[in-house]
């Protein structure tokens, strides 16, 4: 990079407004360092991407350090009740393993609503978060960058961060070589939970799989908030407006390759006629699923890239290292890297050396997390007792949706 603004602080603009590229937001507004973030949806609307993440301390770290105290505050009060107990069952809700999950602190982690999350990470940056704006290419020179927009407007700065997820336009261009696997597809669903919803006791505050025949996969998660949404908005952060979200089981099937340009009412049939035959809960719970709500999910991981020259252009989060939510380590990641970037930025004198700080340190962790999530995918591993699980046992603390 021409450092021409060296010893300045550099202006930063960040295309993608998901959880990487608004914690990198606020936590350079935090310190004083002006940016700009683009984002090619309408608003802040949910995207089917499953409907809940598990953040661990890597990530709930980052919170803590880029959000202001009263935001963080709200992500605790809006997490998600965890699970208290891990239970791997077949088809007729047998019980093959079962083991109590110690209970969890803020610190060390917590579910989240991925739309009441982004939701946080958006209050107070009304005035720089910019949406329907797709970004399409950059352009560098003489230490400051353009990039465009398909509605034919462009902007400038002095450090571009692709935060633009799997399928990053920023990637395309800076590293085009860089290449992804797809490994597998699934189905994702969700159920709201209402009274006299007659669901077994085993697949409710747990993390569970249940394994029918023909290795068909089926996991329930429960997403109650600790409270009210909308209450603890108003009562943490007046001003802050949150989507109210009603108790909802979320869902997740295996899905036959086959299937996946379907759309939600076949998608959902689908997985009504995987678990036909087993346990009448387990069906319930899909008879009962809200339908226009179930969407398919590839599952892609991306492939190790050799460090490239360091710029004014960097990537973050799944648009450098995505990788299976195997064990839910992608959104962890991303909130890590505008941790670690926020950090170097706040202190750097040379941008050109800031990057590539950030960059060398990037590369080694976040490939180091796409290649431990390539090994324990959804795998199926031998219990004991010979029956096929699919996740390992040291694996209870993460949940993967
Ligand atoms: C089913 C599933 C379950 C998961 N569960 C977990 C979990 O429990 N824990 C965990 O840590 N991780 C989990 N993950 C991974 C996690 O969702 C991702 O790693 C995380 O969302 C990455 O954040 P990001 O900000 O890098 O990208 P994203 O969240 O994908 O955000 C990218 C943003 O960029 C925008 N964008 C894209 N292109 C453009 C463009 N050209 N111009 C402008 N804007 C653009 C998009 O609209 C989007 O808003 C899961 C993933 C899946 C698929």
């Amino acid at each position: 990079m021409t450092s021409t603004r060296q010893g300045e602080r550099p202006h930063v603009l960040i295309i993608g407004a998901g959880i990487g590229g608004l914690c990198l937001a606020q936590g350079l507004v935090n310190k004083g360092i002006t940016a700009a973030v683009y984002e090619r949806g309408p608003g802040a609307t949910f995207r089917g991407q499953g409907t809940r993440l598990s953040l661990k301390q890597p990530g709930t770290d980052a919170l803590r350090a880029c959000l202001p105290p009263h935001l963080m505050e709200l992500c605790v009060a809006t997490s998600i009740r965890p699970a208290t107990r891990m239970i791997f069952m077949d088809h007729r809700l047998n019980p093959m393993f079962a083991k109590p999950i110690p209970p969890s602190t803020p610190e060390s982690g917590f579910g989240v609503n991925r739309l009441t999350i982004r939701e946080i990470l958006l209050a107070g940056l009304d005035r720089i978060v910019h949406f329907g704006k797709a970004f399409t290419s950059f352009e560098q020179s003489d230490g400051t960058v353009r990039a465009h927009f398909s509605d034919g407007t462009a902007a400038d700065g002095d450090l571009l961060v692709g935060a633009d997820g799997t399928d990053s336009a920023v990637r395309r261009q800076l590293l085009p070589d860089a290449g992804m696997d797809s490994l597998h597809w699934s189905i994702w669903g969700r159920t709201p939970i209402v009274p006299g919803l007659d669901i077994p006791e085993e697949l409710i505050d747990s993390f569970n799989r249940v394994t029918g025949p023909d290795d068909v996969a089926l996991s329930v998660a429960t997403c109650r908030t600790r409270e009210p949404v909308s209450a603890a908005a108003a009562r943490i952060s007046p001003g802050t407006a949150l989507t109210p979200i009603p108790d909802y089981f979320s869902w997740m099937v295996s899905l036959p390759d086959e299937f996946r340009d379907a759309g939600a009412a076949t998608l959902h049939r689908l997985a009504s006629d995987r678990v036909r035959e087993w346990h009448p809960g387990v069906r319930r719970i899909l008879e009962t699923a809200d339908v226009g709500a179930t969407f398919p999910v590839n599952i892609r991981s991306a492939r190790a890239v050799e460090p490239w020259p360091a710029s004014n252009v960097t990537l973050l989060g799944d648009a450098i290292h995505t990788m299976s939510p195997g064990r839910g380590e992608g959104a962890n990641t991303a909130l890590r890297d505008a941790h670690l970037l926020r950090d170097i930025l706040a202190v750097a004198t040379d941008p050109a050396e800031a990057v590539a700080r950030y960059e060398t340190e990037m590369l080694r962790y976040g490939f180091a997390a796409v290649a431990q999530s390539r090994t324990a995918p959804f795998a199926p591993v031998k219990t004991p007792k010979g029956a096929m699980l699919h996740f390992r046992r040291s694996e209870y603390h993460i949940a993967p949706w």
